[in-house]
């Protein structure tokens, strides 16, 4: 007999422990297993950590250890799900972020392989029959069967499904004439670029390239503004690694918005490459998960969760757009691809280049302290200026279109320009939607999510109030739920309501609108992009997402429309998040031979975080904003960690936050600044009530321990559940 200690799917704090069963089969079994098991009369999936032979009873054993065992009912792998490398990494960033190891097990793997019930029901392994000649004796058979076997031997591989006449394929097999050969089937199906030849590289990338070359540094942060050929570093050095016989992770923040990464990398690598991102279907990832782990890719162009592909001899990871934020998970294990590239480079002993125009303030740190080393790119290909800049003050009447309250005269002017010119133009608003918030005149009633409580936001397109927190979704109300009153105010506006007031001043105009509500629909984004690329359209509205790595070469204006939304949010990283929006939108303007110009919209015009936007000035911006940091103690001054408690009863939860900032006050003392309890910005989820605090601290080690130790004490509460971020993004 043996007992299997196994991890729960459910990934909660309180049940991130090993639980013992019993196996009596015959089939293989160690760690890194599924198997199927009964916890709590629930049939769910655990992941084996441990198995080991006993001779001693059922009994025996229920007697040593205190409590009642049970058998697993099935074992679902024939081998485990990790090499020991991921294996290994699994545990670093667990232990790191202090997540439940289930939970970043889950992370890793892809649906069809994933530790939880739904896996099993997920896509399995598709094949694709061919019909193979194995036998040419014609010897007794009929002249309709010599026929086919003549045929089928000319041929060197045939589908099977391409054979019409079935019954005579069929005797050729069981004369064991013919064999049926099963081929792993790739169910992404990539377009067939011809090779691309690489562009001789321009001095300066030539000196980045040697300079990381010839260093034995490990992490790398390479600087290059807006349109200075990044990406043609990063072909370049993937080249030279794969000649050395190694493998290269390629991370984009979202693929879906930069399908030209993909691109570039099929063109240059073709069938070497595998893709991964949560674009794909299940069944995609799986084959793709796959084809990766059996050594047939060699290069991975992937978005955050790419980062645990199953390389096994990993020699450069790039990190494109490293400032972006969605290279953080919002939720358990709350990882940041960054940081695990960084403990994969080390296990690999692989480099690790990290790339922007605009470097978070932490890798810049980094790099300033000689921690990175800092390579830059400081002009545009082909010597093209940066776009003319011109911020428009709204608070001042003068600038302001009577006709407009969302276009300033110069915007307006401007864009005029664009389509007499037959040019292009981006307009972004950092907002979908409509307007921002419903409510009722009467009596003031706004209309809230009531999973998350935040304001809803009116969508004209489909006439339905959207939570851009949850899936929360309601049709447009007629009348206030409060009062019965039918006066409803809309208030604010998004990106529906400029593409609204684009076809009313400029009728003429095809506009095309890119945001997440277009992510709705698996293919829209690629297919906005490459209809605005195909010039079907002259003005592209949308948020942070039309700002990201694109090349559209007709485009010579670029209109921020509202730049304060975002400045106003009581956050840490407001100002950076601003500055970064903002520089790289201005960024796509101008990028092939034509002169490009950028207008940006604010009420509070002197902001620091706008005019060294406008100027692209990000040495400046760097240094004023690390006082702003040094000043309140923030990142990269000191580390965040976040505790967050939630529960039904909210009583409970209040009493239970402020043990815990206790508890961390005692543990911690002087070691760290506790704020908080505070309510989180989303103050519930579902029927749970949430509280908060954020931990400031230096002293990483120490902390750990004391995160550690709340855990422990936490695990045994009943009704209340923890849970922690480490280096959280939303404070
Ligand atoms: P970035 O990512 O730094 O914003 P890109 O990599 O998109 O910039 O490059 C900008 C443009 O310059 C692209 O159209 C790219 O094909 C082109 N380019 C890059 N390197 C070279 C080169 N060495 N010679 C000619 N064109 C180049
Ligand atoms: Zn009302
Ligand atoms: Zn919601």
């Amino acid at each position: 007999m043996k007992v299997i200690e196994v991890l729960i799917e459910y990934s909660i704090q309180s049940l991130n422990r090993p639980f013992s069963y019993l196996y009596n089969g015959k089939k293989n079994i160690s760690e890194g297993f599924r198997v199927l098991i009964n916890f709590n009369n629930k049939q769910i999936v655990g992941y084996v950590l441990k198995t080991y032979e006993t001779e001693k009873s059922k009994e025996e054993l229920q007697d040593d250890l205190g409590f009642n065992l049970e058998e697993i009912i099935d074992v679902i792998d024939e081998s485990p799900l990790l090499n020991k490398d991921l294996l290994s990494l699994a545990d670093q960033v667990s232990e790191y972020y202090l997540a439940p190891k289930i939970s970043v097990l889950q992370a890793m793997l892809p649906p069809s392989l994933s530790p939880r019930r739904g896996s099993l029901k997920a896509p399995k392994i598709a094949y694709d029959q061919y019909v193979k000649v194995i036998d040419n004796n014609e010897e007794g058979l009929t002249a309709k069967q010599i026929e086919l076997l003549r045929l089928l031997s000319q041929e060197d591989k045939v589908l099977k499904r391409e054979i019409k006449s079935k019954a005579i394929l069929d005797k050729l097999i069981e004369y064991h004439k013919v064999s049926i050969e099963k081929v792993e089937k790739r169910r992404l199906s990539l377009p067939n670029y011809s090779y691309h030849e690489p562009p001789q590289l321009t001095d300066e990338q030539q000196r980045v390239v040697q300079e990381f070359t010839s260093s034995e540094d490990e992490i790398y942060l390479l600087e290059g503004v807006t349109g200075s050929g990044k990406t043609e570093v990063y072909l370049h050095l993937s080249e030279k690694v794969l000649k050395e016989g190694r493998d290269v992770l390629m991370l984009v923040p979202e693929i879906s918005l930069t399908p030209v990464m993909v691109e570039y990398f099929l063109k240059r690598f073709a069938n070497n490459v595998a893709i991964l991102h949560s674009e794909l279907t299940p069944a995609e990832k799986y084959d793709e998960y796959r084809k990766i782990a059996n050594g047939e890719a060699h290069i991975v162009v992937g978005a955050r969760s790419a980062i645990f592909a199953p390389l096994k001899n990993i020699g450069l990871i790039i990190l494109d757009e490293e400032h972006v934020e969605s290279y953080k998970q919002d939720v358990t294990p709350f990882y940041h691809a960054r940081e695990v590239a960084i403990m994969r480079g080390k296990m690999h002993h692989s480099k690790v280049l990290l790339a922007s125009a605009t470097p978070s303030l932490e890798s810049r740190a980094r790099a300033q302290k000689g921690v990175y080393h800092l390579l830059r790119l400081p002009h545009r290909i082909n010597a093209q200026p940066l776009p003319a800049t011109t911020v428009v003050n709204l608070a001042d009447y003068r600038n302001l279109d009577r006709d407009s309250y969302m276009f300033s005269l110069r915007l307006r002017k401007e864009i005029r320009g664009v389509l007499d010119r037959k040019e292009q133009a981006i307009l972004l608003i950092n907002r979908r939607g409509f307007s921002s918030s419903v409510s009722c005149r009467k009596c003031g009633h706004v209309f809230k999510c009531p999973t998350c409580g935040i304001a809803l936001t009116y969508h004209k397109s489909d006439l339905m109030l959207k939570c851009h927190h949850c899936d929360y979704v309601e049709k447009n109300p007629e009348i206030c739920p409060e009062c019965g009153s039918t006066y409803l105010m809309k208030t604010g506006f998004g990106t529906e309501r400029i593409e609204e007031e684009v076809n009313r001043l400029f009728p003429e105009a095809r506009t095309l609108r890119l945001d997440s509500d277009s992510a709705k629909i698996r293919t829209k984004i690629p297919q906005i992009i490459e209809q605005f690329r195909n010039k079907e359209a002259d003005i592209l509205i949308g948020t942070q997402m039309i700002a990201k790595g694109h090349d559209f070469p007709d485009v010579t204006l670029v209109g921020v429309v509202l730049a304060d939304i975002g400045l106003s949010m009581p956050n840490y990283r407001s100002n950076e998040r601003a500055f970064q929006l903002i520089t790289q939108a201005v960024g796509r303007s101008g990028r092939s031979d034509k002169k490009g110009q950028a207008i940006i919209q604010t009420y509070i015009p002197s902001h620091y975080a706008i005019t060294l936007a406008a100027r692209q000035d990000y040495e400046l911006f760097y240094r004023k904003e690390m006082e702003m940091r040094k000043i309140q103690s923030y990142p990269p001054y000191t580390f965040l960690a976040s505790v967050t408690l939630s529960g039904k009863t909210e009583d409970h939860v209040i009493e239970g936050i402020y043990e815990v900032v206790d508890f961390l006050n005692a543990n911690l003392q002087d070691e760290a600044i506790i704020l908080g309890p505070t309510t989180p910005y989303i103050p519930y989820q579902g029927n749970r009530y949430m509280r908060t605090a954020l931990i400031k601290y230096r002293n990483q080690n120490l902390i750990h321990d004391v995160l550690k130790k709340l855990l422990d004490v936490y695990r045994q509460k009943s009704g209340l559940s923890l849970s922690i971020n480490i280096d959280p993004y939303n404070f």
